[in-house]
């Protein structure tokens, strides 16, 4: 169902009855769901795709698991709808246009369902005066009230 790495049909979390049905977490790899279920900070299910979009290298819409991604977005069943996708493609070229990608498409065929994007920001610890424009820039871009 997620794309995660299964020894049956359904992997360990889409198996987890506690697990927020409501909430999607679309990530580019496997590997990419540890780090997160690691910060123990998302209690929801997750969409692994595969890759990012790379038109330059071949990857397109077809060549990821996005057409899964929506029919379970858009076909979820009314008693139990998806709230939130949560978008942690890498901040990267590709990992950005995947996530612009799923963003347009959801706004049109599910407007209902908040889609997020992982801030992007200063590393824990660091010191503003060392930080590279982009992450800063991005940082700034991403401020929110406290
Ligand atoms: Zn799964």
């Amino acid at each position: 169902m997620c794309f995660n790495l299964a020894e049956g049909p359904r992997c360990q979390l889409c198996e987890d009855q506690r697990r927020d049905t409501g909430l999607i977490c679309v990530v580019e790899e496997p590997g990419d769901v540890i780090p997160i279920e690691r910060t123990h900070e998302y209690r929801g299910r997750y969409h692994v795709l595969g890759g990012a979009l790379s038109p330059i290298d071949g990857v397109d819409p077809e060549d990821l698991k996005l057409s899964e991604l929506f029919a379970r977005v858009e076909n979820a069943p009314a008693d139990a709808p998806v709230r939130e996708v949560v978008l942690a493609t890498n901040p990267t070229t590709t990992g950005e246009a995947t996530a612009l990608y799923v963003a347009d498409r959801l706004r049109t065929s599910a407007p209902e369902v908040t889609v997020t994007r992982l801030a992007s920001g200063l590393p824990v610890g660091a010191d503003l005066e060392y930080a590279d424009e982009v992450t800063l820039g991005k940082a700034l871009a991403g401020r929110r009230a406290l």
